[in-house]
């Protein structure tokens, strides 16, 4: 029997009780304007002002407030009074021999979270979680062998992007001419947690990240991926409407049950019903369908075609996942020559199916890995010294 599916929402306020102040990372801009004004900001500079601070803050990456020199020294000050820029600490971090950077982040409260960057030739894509844990137990996903302890603030979801940023030193100078390029040019929210089990903190901390004046990434360029909580998947069309990715993983609801327990509770049809509309609503091309190459579980020809005929009608591009095999994990990664064949009935049935090469391997990239070794680590410290002491 796996655990019961819940929507377990814990958050923290907003005030930090480290400091007393305010954290302005992740604050939508209406919330700005109200903790500004709040502050003693005047009604009518508050708009103007939250460009300002915006500017600084996810353009130029300053953390300063006393460097933001086009704000009045006195106002600077009564910023740093009320208000931080603060980000997730990293803990870890560590680069894959592929360039894969894994990082390991504290938030309030002592709790981690990870994020992974994956360079590729023509982006530089940022995985980041939206949870501590997850409630959800695909048995897949190392990530479901640990329990959801919160949700993430949306400060907590855009510090991952600004971090990543700070990591590969991609900043401009402040007056340096706008540069596109950009080294984290994609954002998937693919790590930790079901982020449609955190809406409203997912959806603040996307609006900061596509915003012109946040960081100014394009929704095409954000993957929001869920396991398919489907009530959810309207409002995701309407009130983000970035790109969207499936978990599908599986083509009978016996087989998804199990590898997808969500499916429990809405099983594929009522997933594809939802996923219809997805694409007209949020005025993009197409639905990604996430599919874990599982050795003997979910990789034979039959369900091949199997998912070909589930998902016709829906635009839809399947990327096939060579499975990350953790310590202790139930199933095997399927052989490359069973993947080939499974990817080459997708794509003569006329849908791209590209093959996700593994990353960062060598680091343990794959959702949950680094934060469990970690604890691992910890955990056989205390035994050694809990020994020392018999
Ligand atoms: S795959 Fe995603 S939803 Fe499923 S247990 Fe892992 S983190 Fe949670």
């Amino acid at each position: 029997m796996t655990a019961p599916i819940t929507q377990d929402v814990l958050t923290i306020p907003r005030k930090l009780p480290e400091t007393g102040r305010a954290n302005i990372v992740g604050l939508t801009r209406d919330q700005l304007r109200e903790a500004l004004i709040a502050a003693g900001t005047p009604e009518k500079q508050a708009r103007m002002r939250v460009g300002q601070i915006w500017q600084w803050v996810y353009h130029w990456g300053v953390r300063d407030f006393a460097l933001m020199t086009n704000l009045a020294k006195d106002y600077r000050a009564l910023l740093a009074e009320k208000f931080e820029i603060s980000v997730p600490e990293v803990v870890t971090r560590q680069v894959s021999e592929d360039g894969t950077r894994k990082y390991l982040l504290r938030i309030a409260g002592g709790h981690e979270v990870e994020a992974v960057y994956i360079p590729e030739e023509n982006r530089g894509t940022l995985c980041v979680s939206s949870q501590v844990g997850c409630t959800l137990t695909c048995s897949f996903c190392h990530t479901g062998t640990q329990k959801l302890v919160r949700n993430l603030t949306a400060g907590e979801i855009v510090g991952q992007i600004l971090l990543a940023r700070d990591d590969l030193g991609e900043w401009p100078e402040p007056g340096a001419p706008k540069d596109e390029t950009r080294l984290v040019s994609n954002v998937v929210l693919m790590g930790m947690g079901e982020p449609l089990y955190n809406f409203d903190a997912v959806r603040d901390a996307m609006r900061v990240t596509m915003d012109g004046e946040g960081l100014s990434l394009s929704r095409r360029r954000i993957t929001l991926s869920t396991s398919g909580v489907v009530p959810e998947i309207a409002k995701t069309a309407e009130e983000i409407g970035c790109q969207l990715a499936i978990s599908f993983h599986a083509t009978t609801d016996a087989v998804r049950d199990v590898l997808v327990p969500i499916n429990r509770k809405w099983n594929i049809e009522t997933l594809l019903n939802a996923l219809r509309d997805y694409p007209k609503l949020s005025n993009s091309e197409r639905i990604t369908f996430e599919y874990v190459m599982l050795d003997g579980i979910n990789d034979s020809d039959e369900d091949a075609r199997r998912l070909v005929k589930l998902i016709r009608g829906i635009p839809a591009k399947i990327n096939l996942i060579p499975f990350n095999e953790w310590p202790g994990a139930p199933y095997k990664r399927s052989s490359w020559e069973r993947i080939e064949k499974f990817a080459d009935i997708i794509y003569k049935a006329g849908y791209a199916s590209p093959i996700r090469t593994p990353r960062g391997e060598d680091i343990m990239a794959a959702c949950g890995q680094l934060k469990s070794a970690t604890e691992r680590g910890r955990k056989s410290k205390a035994q050694v010294e809990a020994e020392a002491r018999v």
